[in-house]
């Protein structure tokens, strides 16, 4: 019992997934040595859910991936696992029997009406019943914990993680670019991970003329714009790139590493999609959208500035548009000034 509330308070002394997800996978392992243990996060859009397996224990060994940065090599779509799929469509426990004998265990955990987690514990036949009473307390208060971490993350209007986690998340990409950058320097490939293809973008997305649809129609359905927005938003980007609310009518989109053509597409298949959209009582809006590259020597604050600078020049330049900061840079559209920050060349 003792060994029991030592765990319970190592876990809630954590307010960081990476770290709680470790002080969990311990706790389990020690109290109850289960066969296998994977703790999945959720990804979902319009048209499916993906599951990161961000930290465990089985056949691969023990496991904790950074569980704000999905790897694709740790991610499937839950439709490849029936039981992942069961758990997640009845929102419940689901249990089911392995040809060993041995029961498996999914825990769906549910935050702001979404599945966040999914607990996968595989335990032998023979586990006690009263050890079944205390592991399925164990992950209960895991789920809770995550789920309160969870909606002080969000943004409580639309969904979507808050500007304290934008902050967080920004400086764990610019560590790994640079980490990244680094490596291949080391091992000699320097254009190839940490070249142009190889970088993060980022974009600040912000509503044209929002201040209107708030004189006009009132602050409620204001909220309900910046609701549909938000969803708007997560249905067109990929569940690997990362989507805030910044602000007010302010969203970043923080995406996966991708060559400039690309990106163009990305931001202007968004941009395309709320202008066709009809919103509810209020019609047709636009979306002004300025991206830019994340570089390696990047303070946060550096690359917002150049993404807020290409915005502004689409908002100057008739808004419903997105702007690439380095191609105005290179087309002499705007000055030069912030563009060789951190573009630091190695030798
Ligand atoms: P621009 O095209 O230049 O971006 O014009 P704009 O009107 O969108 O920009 P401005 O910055 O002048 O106005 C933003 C408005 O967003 C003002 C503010 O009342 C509104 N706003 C900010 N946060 C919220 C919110 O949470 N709900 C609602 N309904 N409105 C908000
Ligand atoms: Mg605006
Ligand atoms: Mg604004």
């Amino acid at each position: 019992m003792l060994k029991l509330i030592d765990h319970i308070v190592r876990i809630s002394a954590r307010r960081d997934r990476t770290e709680i997800n470790t002080a969990f996978l311990e706790a389990v392992l020690d109290l109850f040595r289960p066969h296998s243990l994977r703790i999945y996060r959720c990804f979902s859009s319009a048209s499916k859910v993906v599951v990161f397996a961000c930290a465990g224990f089985g056949e691969e060994g023990t496991f904790s991936h950074n569980a704000y940065l999905p790897e694709r090599r740790y991610c499937k779509p839950i439709e490849q696992d029936r039981l992942l799929r069961q758990a997640h469509r009845e929102a419940s426990i689901v249990l089911d029997v392995l040809p060993d004998g041995s029961n498996r265990l999914v825990f769906p955990v549910h935050s702001m009406n979404r599945l966040i987690y999914l607990v996968d514990i595989v335990i032998s036949e023979t586990f006690p019943a009263e050890q079944r009473v205390l592991l399925m307390g164990l992950v209960e208060y895991f789920t809770h914990h995550i789920a309160l971490l969870d909606y002080g993350e969000g943004d409580t209007l639309t969904g979507l993680a808050n500007r304290k986690t934008f902050d967080k998340h920004l400086f764990e990409v610019l560590g790994q670019a640079a980490n990244d950058e680094k490596n291949s320097f080391i091992s000699g490939q320097r254009r190839r991970k940490g070249g142009q293809d190889g970088r993060h973008w980022l974009a600040v997305c912000d509503i044209d003329h929002f201040k209107q649809v708030n004189d006009t129609h009132g602050h409620l359905i204001g909220d309900e714009v910046l609701v549909m927005f938000a969803r708007l938003m997560s249905e067109s980007f990929r569940y690997d790139d990362q989507i805030f609310r910044f602000g007010g009518e302010e969203f970043i989109a923080v995406l996966q590493p991708a060559p400039q053509s690309n990106v163009l597409a990305v931001f202007e298949r968004f941009r395309q999609a709320v202008e066709t959209h009809i919103f509810s009582r209020v019609g047709h809006v636009t979306v002004s959208i300025g991206y830019s590259q994340l570089l390696p020597n990047d303070m946060p604050s550096d690359v917002i500035d150049r993404a807020d600078e290409a915005l502004y020049y689409a908002k100057r330049n008739g808004r419903n548009q997105s702007a690439c900061f380095e191609s105005l840079l290179a087309a002499g559209e705007i000055a030069a000034k912030t563009s060789a920050k951190g573009e630091i060349e190695l030798f």
